[in-house]
């Protein structure tokens, strides 16, 4: 492939503006798929649980052949624990498509994925897509689009951004909003015209940076990234730089194109080509792999620190072993082992018992997509309630600390100051934009963020967005942190479901739940303040999927077998408590001692 028809780029969206909509058609009409090759796999998204929560956890590569163009699509994950990710697969891309729904316009993920675009100097194509919907409003949408960027503080270079207004369920696009060409022509074309090609040399000494990991189980462990400089080739022997510093040799057994969906083995690659190579083992994020005569390295990428963590156990209680497919102490070690092969932000430690570990991550979500993972693949076991990691530093104890950057709306600021107050977070910085909207900087003790996202939500009725990264250990803040907890506990056995209301400060009921939140048959639904550490008042709720809010006394009924925030279950445990989890349900437990 000539250097000058390749284009790489990352897809980034808020969660159901239509980004796998839009990668499945942009694939369908270039012919990357032949004929009798139906799309069966969704181009992205493929893990049911990316879906039901809204986010996409894996980045994953799409490569689509326009005219004798290569367009290699990176898909980037929307949450704020996956930070150290979007920033990592910018600096592997020479563009990025903005897919803003042309209804909604710009929602909290929109504003968190931009600003790490705009931070990594991209220029991102704004698509307005959803434009065949009724109530579409393309122009107000391109403007608010404009004030987002202004307000993330965008360079005037970036305030130029192109627009494509799209279908992407029609396949259609335009760069007029009034009327729609017959197919996806216009967005390929901005695409080929307003992103560079890569300007790497092909003739300099070989760096390539591992930026994504993927494992298989006949490959291994897979290295995913961009030729920085130079040639690779299949079979070559290599240098690896490890984030210590060190080099090491190793060979290229096996090199790896994409095509469509699929990985497709090939024989050489050169700069600027997004490959995936097989066959080193234990490499790692952030290492580089170098020409073994020139060894050099480009700088480590950073990876967030875990700050969180929490006792994975065999399930030893009573009823353990009824629900579960998985259940003893090697297949528990076997599945988080292989965890690690391709996240680099977890750890695992195996502990004095060989039915415990502890895994540590970056944050609630994080941890809990894993246990949710688990559960699903048939596994039964117990998790403990989640506490930040404490370290020694210099003879003191130390616990981690985190930068928080709100974004909120003005008439909420207030009530966030507080929440994050009693959290024992400490404002940095704060600029009001002017247009009803705030940024606020924080730094907070890392276990004062725990269980804050579904307050945080609450507050801010959804408009807030909040971003965490780690900042650095600081004094043990005690265990005062933490304040009003609120959410839902869940248990489960029958088909009836009751909801448990805390009285507590004031009575909001089910209100609490994460906008969009849903629960399944046979939960209980529990909520209750840890100030005041008693539930009182149980109530039974109404109406299922959405619930905004439910009173004492109501009644539910439940439909969706699906389960929710799993991480609002966890905020909940107490120290004498764990979390029973089995393919059917999560139950809260006392700990038998
Ligand atoms: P993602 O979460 O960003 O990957 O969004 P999806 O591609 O899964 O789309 C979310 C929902 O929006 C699906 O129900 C799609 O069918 C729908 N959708 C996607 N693109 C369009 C569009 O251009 N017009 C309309 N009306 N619906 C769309």
């Amino acid at each position: 492939q000539a250097r000058e028809k390749l284009r790489n780029i990352a897809i980034i969206a808020h969660v159901d503006h239509g980004k796998t909509t839009l990668v499945d058609k942009l694939l369908q009409q270039s012919g990357t798929f032949r004929e009798h090759e139906a799309v069966q796999e969704r181009a992205m998204d493929s893990n049911d649980l990316e879906r039901e929560r809204g986010i996409t956890i894996l980045a994953k590569n799409t490569a689509i052949n326009y005219k004798d163009y290569l367009i290699n699509i990176v898909d980037t994950p929307g949450h704020a624990d996956f930070g150290g990710e979007v920033e990592r697969i910018m600096k592997m891309v020479d563009g990025v498509l903005l897919v803003v729904d042309a209804f909604e316009g710009c929602m909290p993920q929109t504003k968190f994925v931009l600003r790490k675009a705009l931070e990594s100097n991209q220029t991102p194509i704004v698509v307005v897509n959803k434009i065949d919907r009724p109530n579409a409003r393309p122009q107000e949408v391109v403007d608010e689009v404009l004030d987002l960027f202004i307000e993330l503080g965008a360079n005037d270079d970036q305030l130029e951004f192109p627009v494509v207004y799209a279908s992407a369920l029609m396949g259609t696009s335009s760069l007029d909003p009034e009327k729609q060409d017959e197919n996806m022509e216009a967005l390929y074309e901005t695409i080929v015209s307003n992103i560079p090609s890569p300007t790497e040399d092909v003739e300099q000494p070989l760096q390539f940076l591992v930026t994504l990991l993927d494992y298989n189980e006949y490959l291994g462990r897979i290295a995913v990234g961009r030729v920085n400089r130079g040639i690779i080739k299949q079979g070559q022997t290599v240098a690896v730089m490890t984030r210590e510093g060190g080099t090491k040799q190793a060979r290229i057994e096996k090199l790896f194109g994409f095509v469509g969906l699929k990985r497709v083995e090939i024989e050489e690659a050169g700069a600027g080509d997004i490959i995936a190579i097989a066959g080193i083992r234990e490499i790692n994020i952030g290492e580089t792999i170098a020409d073994p005569q020139k060894p050099e390295a480009l700088p480590v990428l950073k990876i967030d620190e875990p700050t969180l963590q929490m006792t994975f156990l065999v399930n030893n209680s009573p009823f353990a072993g009824r629900e579960g497919k998985w259940v003893t102490s090697r297949k528990l070690r076997e599945r988080l082992y292989k965890e690690l092969e391709t996240d680099v932000a977890l750890r695992v430690d195996e502990t004095d018992s060989p039915d415990a570990f502890i895994v540590s991550g970056r944050g609630e979500l994080h941890l809990g997509i894993l246990i949710e993972n688990m559960r699903r693949e048939g596994f039964e076991l117990q998790v403990s309630k989640p506490e930040v990691i404490i370290k020694e530093i210099d003879g003191s104890k130390k616990e981690p600390y985190e930068r928080l950057l709100i974004d909120t709306p003005e008439e909420s600021m207030g009530a966030v100051m507080e929440s994050l107050g009693t959290r024992k977070a400490e404002m940095l910085n704060m600029i009001n934009h002017g247009n009803g909207q705030v940024r606020l900087e924080f730094r907070i003790p890392a276990r004062g963020l725990i269980g804050y996202r579904t307050q945080f939500l609450t507050l801010t009725r959804g408009y807030g967005i909040m971003n965490n990264a780690f900042d650095s250990y600081g004094p043990l803040a005690g265990t005062g942190v933490g304040g009003r907890h609120q959410g839902v506990l869940v248990a489960s056995e029958n088909g009836t479901s009751t909801f448990y209301g805390m009285m507590g400060v004031e009575d909001r009921g089910i209100q609490f739940l994460e906008p969009g939140t849903e629960i399944y048959e046979g939960m209980i639904v529990g909520e209750h303040t840890r100030e005041n550490d008693i539930i009182v008042n149980i109530c039974k709720v109404k109406q299922l999927n959405n619930i905004r809010s439910a009173g004492k006394d109501d009644t539910v009924t439940l439909k969706s077998p699906r389960l929710f925030s799993l991480e609002q279950a966890l905020e909940y445990l107490n120290d004498d408590e764990y979390c029973e989890i089995t393919p059917k349900s999560i139950r809260l437990r006392k700990k038998i001692l």
